[in-house]
């Protein structure tokens, strides 16, 4: 009997103990558990951004149980002279231990006037330090050198070595291109693989295109409409054969250009000239130093440049073989490489 009233008294001694060592964890566990921190934390604090006079802290619901922090500026400052009221999102996002690892803030500016303008800016932290960036988006895209690299009159054979380069670097640009025939595939592989089909003409034959408006317009009609039939790409990003500062065109009609640079913004077209050149068309297969000579004299103090070269075949093999050193030359002296979009800066002649 006395064993037996032991060994109740032992099994009531290790359930207590049980109990205590589980309260115990439990506690610890309440303090530690970031999720029931998080409720009572200040994102302001927790992240150490400083609102200034003037501003304020609203919280709320996103999905999946991701909070929103606004910044709003208060009320009383929606009667600034600048008539604008000036929000900032923080979102904070958790990984799955629920430590808030990265924040980002995005803040837009709103004006009641009729010019707008977008800022954006964004703020990283990591462990607890918040870094702000104050340079905005928009202030960096201006201060962006950027190259344009502009292939004329293709497709060619060469098409698919450019191309190859082009992703090598990771690097895309724009081909102004011209009919030839039997080369659908490469109108469509230059648009799949990210760059820009852009119109440059249909026969490319001065005589022709120039003789009128009327003449110009329809061949330009027919490379869009054939770019368009191939690739899918609605283009509205011309380069006139020439230029548009060229003189032969008055050989066929006499200030056709002064006309057709009008015409072509008013149904939409957008022309870029080139202010960097290769010199690739100044003869055939030329030295490709003296292609990559050209362009590095070419970019001068230039902030946006748009470069001019050639995709036409054998005639134009040293352009292919210029092509990585123009591309490793124009990165080192800090421009972004990009294709040619509708919003993209426009460069042109006279
Ligand atoms: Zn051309």
């Amino acid at each position: 009997m006395k064993k037996n009233k032991s060994k109740g008294y032992e099994y009531t001694l290790v359930m207590v103990m049980f109990v205590v060592i589980f309260g115990c964890f439990a506690a610890a566990l309440s303090t530690i558990n970031p999720r029931s921190e998080k409720a009572s934390v200040n994102p302001v604090s927790a992240f150490d951004i400083n609102l200034e006079d003037g501003y304020e802290f609203v919280e709320a619901d996103g999905k999946n149980g991701i909070k929103y922090y606004f910044i709003t500026k208060s009320s009383h400052t929606d009667n600034d002279a600048a008539s604008s009221s000036s929000t900032a999102a923080v979102t904070t996002t958790e990984d799955s231990t629920g430590s808030t690892n990265e924040t980002s803030v995005k803040k837009s500016t709103k004006s009641t006037t009729k010019s707008s303008t977008k800022t954006s800016t964004k703020v990283s932290t990591k462990s607890e330090t918040a870094t702000t960036t104050t340079a905005t988006k928009a202030e960096q895209k201006d201060s962006q050198k950027v190259a344009y690299l502009t292939f004329d009159d293709g497709p060619s054979e060469n098409t698919e070595k450019i191309l190859d380069i082009l992703d090598r670097y990771n690097v895309k640009a724009t081909f102004f291109v011209i009919y030839h025939k039997n080369m659908e595939s490469k109108y469509k592989e230059i648009a799949d693989r990210g760059h820009t089909v852009a119109l440059h003409s249909y026969t490319h034959n001065y005589k022709k295109v120039y003789a009128s408006e009327k003449a110009f317009f329809d061949d330009l009609s027919k490379i869009h409409d054939y770019v368009y039939s191939v690739t899918g790409v609605d283009s509205k990003i011309i380069r006139f054969p020439g230029g548009s500062s060229n003189t032969i065109s008055n050989k066929y009609c006499k200030g056709i250009m002064k006309n057709l640079k009008k015409d072509v913004l008013e149904r939409g077209y957008i022309y870029h000239d080139w202010n960097v050149d290769s010199t690739d068309a100044k003869g055939n297969n030329r030295d490709p130093e003296v292609l990559l000579n050209n362009v590095k004299s070419g970019l001068g103090s230039k902030k946006n440049v748009n470069i001019l070269m050639h995709d036409t075949g054998k005639s134009k093999q040293t352009t292919v073989q210029a092509l990585p050193s123009i591309i490793e030359y124009v990165r080192s002296q800090g421009y972004e490489m990009e294709r040619i979009t509708e919003d993209s800066k426009v460069i042109k002649h006279g």
